[in-house]
């Protein structure tokens, strides 16, 4: 079982099956919908998603016929969802275990924010590091 949840803790899931393949998206909605350079989401089967509360999510949708759900006090993206498929898109950034999923692409390059260099090999820091 692979367990997901927003940053207040109000919303948590659970995932019984298999998480797809990782897709890094930069189109321009799901970087105004999580503020950041890109969302990285996988699809995962709607009968093996499962919410553990009792919480109404709240829901916009971005383009027609498709929905992103999110916490209603904290706001945090847990899943979006194309009408009439059998499967959400699950925001990584909402799980709490390692999804066992592999990395498969970039998609909506076409609309990456100017300042973020897919190519880039930038410094790493544990923790936050100040600027000198
Ligand atoms: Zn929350
Ligand atoms: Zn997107």
């Amino acid at each position: 079982m692979i367990t997901g949840s927003c940053l207040c803790g109000n919303v948590r899931y659970e995932i019984s099956g298999k998480i797809g393949d990782i897709v890094h998206c930069h189109c321009q909605t799901c970087r105004k919908a999580h503020g950041s350079a890109f969302s990285s989401v996988a699809d995962v089967q709607d009968n093996s998603f499962k919410l553990l509360d009792e919480v109404e999510l709240g829901c916009y949708e971005s383009s027609p016929g498709k929905n992103r759900y999110f916490c209603p006090n904290c706001a945090t993206q847990i899943y979006a969802k194309k009408v009439g498929t059998e499967y959400i898109i699950l925001r990584l950034g909402s799980l709490d275990d390692d999804p066992k999923s592999k990395e498969l692409n970039h998609i909506w390059v076409s609309q990456k924010a100017s300042w973020y260099s897919l190519k880039s090999k930038l410094p790493e820091h544990l923790e936050f590091e100040q600027n000198s």
